[in-house]
């Protein structure tokens, strides 16, 4: 039998719990089964705190610590759904860490992926837990992401997993032809789920739905 707080009771963790969160996911609409199936079987308490751990499969966003929250599930999946059914996903960028959740979801569903987060210490946790997860197609780096991750471009995918108020001109520039940026734009309470893919005649933009996420903000520390 392993031990340790990863095991924290079959509650958490038991069949039922995540196949009620499938059930909500599938009720608001995602359909990917792909998607479905791989939030049904990541482990999603491990990352938040233990403490929250009995909520970890509930479908609402959770505190990480520094302000910062791992996103709802409804979320990682829509996003996921939207980029895995719009082209390639060979080589993949994401902007904010955070838990590494939604860095693991793309691991488990995408090829290469590139995630950088501005606080060191989220950077630092997420990378403890792709180890344990075995992820091993991931690339974690403590860095500002509006400049994106140019020693690695072009990539086919961009999701940005904060909000700015405009789209950062830098993460545009780093798409393959074919590419889709995926990021929420806007302030605080009018933000929109957007899609914007290169293409040989110039970008395309898309929007989705109402998202509610944290500010994409300049800097590290
Ligand atoms: N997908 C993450 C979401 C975390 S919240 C998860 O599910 O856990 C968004 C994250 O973006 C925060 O950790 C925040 O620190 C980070 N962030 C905000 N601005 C950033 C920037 N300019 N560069 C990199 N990361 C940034």
């Amino acid at each position: 039998m392993n031990s340790g707080r990863h095991h924290i009771g079959i509650g958490m963790t038991s069949k039922r719990t995540r196949d009620r969160l499938v059930q909500r996911l599938r009720d608001q609409g995602v359909r990917h089964e792909r998607v479905l199936d791989t939030l049904r079987d990541l482990p999603r308490h491990i990352f938040v705190d233990e403490a929250l751990a009995s909520r970890a499969y509930d479908d609402t966003a959770l505190p990480i610590g520094f302000g910062q929250t791992i996103s709802q599930p409804y979320i990682v999946a829509r996003m996921t759904e939207i980029l895995l059914e719009t082209g390639a996903c060979d080589k993949v960028l994401e902007v904010g860490t955070g838990s590494g959740y939604q860095t693991a979801v793309l691991a488990k569903l995408m090829g290469d992926v590139y995630s950088v987060e501005r606080i060191g210490a989220l950077s630092n946790r997420a990378r403890q837990r792709m180890r344990e997860l075995k992820l091993y197609n991931v690339r974690l780096k403590h860095v500002d992401g509006t400049m994106g991750w140019p020693e690695f471009a072009p990539f086919d995918v961009i999701i940005v997993t904060a909000a700015p108020n405009s789209v950062p001109q830098e993460l545009l520039a780093q798409l393959k032809v074919g590419g889709r940026l995926i990021i929420p734009v806007g302030p605080a309470g009018s933000q929109q789920l957007t899609l914007i893919t290169h293409t040989e005649e110039g970008y395309e933009q898309k929007v989705f739905e109402a998202v509610s996420f944290v500010p994409l903000l300049p800097g590290s520390r």
